[in-house]
């Protein structure tokens, strides 16, 4: 390696996968160069959480960065862990700082069938992460009254729209996006689309919300044509626009291979209907890519909380550790293309093509044995598994 990965520990049971999969399956095969952050709740507290903040700006500086799951505090952890304060999500601090979106995608294998059966590529979910309901305002109109939109513009220009007229009680909700965030959005769908050779869906109810979705669609259009259209016909990967009740019927009638770029709500629903159409959560990898260009990897899942208490009691277990490799090979490989470094993309391949292979050839951990069609041959601990890779890696 030239330059290094930016390494960032997380928590619990995949704190413990974590030095193992390196150990067995990466440092025997790479002269391994790495930043490493020890993002574990014991160090962010230690750290008031200035290792987050610190970790993120290494990826800014590098470009690539590989974070294991970690723990995002709430009441019942602050007392386990005895901790200062309820600290925020790393992975949303660390979104804050890059300005990235997040894509899942699934990592097949032909004895695990998707439930919809037309499905045979993966399909990738990016969802906005800024805005909309989940920035929203609300009311509860109490009493008759008129509900109006009122926007004051700093020269105090004033523009005022009639929601509605309540002869009763009501609801009311009101909520906001920003250009630069929509924007940064679509830069991102559109780089990790060329990244990984895909085309684009893009789906909003425009027709009905002639403003706000209006609006996502034409900065999307925009920032294509000034910015991509060329890399896109070079690659001969395609964008579309659609309305999302029509996107969702063509979904679950494709064969899957393209990025699905989904507004905030709409990704946070459809995200979870995709990963589990697609079998299991440890199947599942995350990249989070910023519209300037920085990647970091992780798998989608958490910490697997119950699996870890039972690892302490001395039980083994049989947590799957295959997001969490692919997202060691997906930072390798990503590092690898921008130092121009073939022999660690072999690398990465061989080690993703071994996996695959392997649970194919019917060994694989207890989760998957559970949904494997035709039915494990072998169901193995995460250790035994990851020695048979690094069996395999070393033939
Ligand atoms: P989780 O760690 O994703 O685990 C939920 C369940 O999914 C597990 O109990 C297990 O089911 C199954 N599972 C997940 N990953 C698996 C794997 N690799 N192999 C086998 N089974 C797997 O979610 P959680 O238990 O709700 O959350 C635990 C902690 O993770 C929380 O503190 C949360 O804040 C954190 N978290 C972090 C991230 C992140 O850093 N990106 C993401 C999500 C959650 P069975 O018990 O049925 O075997
Ligand atoms: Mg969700």
């Amino acid at each position: 390696m030239i330059n290094p990965l930016v390494e960032m520990d997380g928590d619990e049971m995949t704190r413990v996968l974590w030095p193992i999969i390196k150990e067995k399956l990466i440092t025997p095969f790479v002269e391994l160069k790495t930043e490493y952050y020890d993002l574990g709740i014991v160090n962010r507290d230690n750290t008031n959480d200035q290792v987050t903040v610190d970790a993120a700006n290494a990826i800014k500086k590098w470009g690539v960065g590989i974070k294991n799951a970690t723990i995002t505090p709430n009441g019942a952890r602050v007392k386990e862990y005895n901790l200062k304060t309820q600290w925020k999500s790393p992975n949303g601090t660390i979104r804050a700082i890059l300005d990235g979106t997040v894509f899942r995608k699934p990592i097949l294998v032909s004895n695990i069938q998707p439930s919809v059966k037309s499905w045979k590529k993966p399909i990738i979910v990016g969802r906005h992460a800024y805005g909309d309901v989940y920035k929203s305002v609300e009311t509860y109109a109490c009493h008759p009254g008129k509900a109006e939109l009122v926007f004051t513009e700093n020269t105090g220009k004033e523009t005022r729209v009639t929601i509605h007229e309540f002869e009763g009680t009501g609801i009311l909700q009101a909520m906001h996006n920003t250009e630069e965030s929509i924007q940064s959005f679509a830069h991102s769908c559109f780089r990790y689309a060329l990244d990984q050779k895909m085309d684009v869906w893009f789906a909003t109810k425009d027709t009905i919300s002639k403003t706000y979705d209006q609006r996502f669609k034409i900065v999307f259009q925009r920032t294509f044509d000034k910015y991509y259209k060329q890399d896109f016909d070079l690659q001969g990967i395609q964008y579309h626009y659609t309305l999302i009740d029509d996107m969702v019927a063509k979904l679950v009638k494709s064969e899957g291979g393209f990025l699905w770029a989904c507004k905030n709500y709409d990704g946070d629903v459809m995200s979870d209907l995709v990963a589990s159409a697609f079998g299991s959560l440890a199947m599942m990898t995350s990249v989070l890519v910023s519209p300037h260009g920085y990647f970091e990897y992780e798998a989608a899942h958490g910490t697997v909380q119950q699996h870890y208490y039972k690892h302490l009691k001395g039980e083994k277990t049989s947590t799957n550790p295959t997001a969490l490799i692919f997202a060691w090979t997906g930072a390798l490989r990503k590092r690898a293309e921008i130092d121009e470094i073939h022999s660690l993309i072999d690398f990465a391949d061989k080690l993703d093509r071994i996996l695959i292979e392997t649970v194919e050839s019917g060994i694989m951990t207890g989760d998957l044995a559970l949904l494997a069609d035709p039915p494990a041959k072998q169901k193995l601990s995460s250790i035994e598994f990851i020695e048979e890779l690094a069996r395999r890696l070393s033939n």
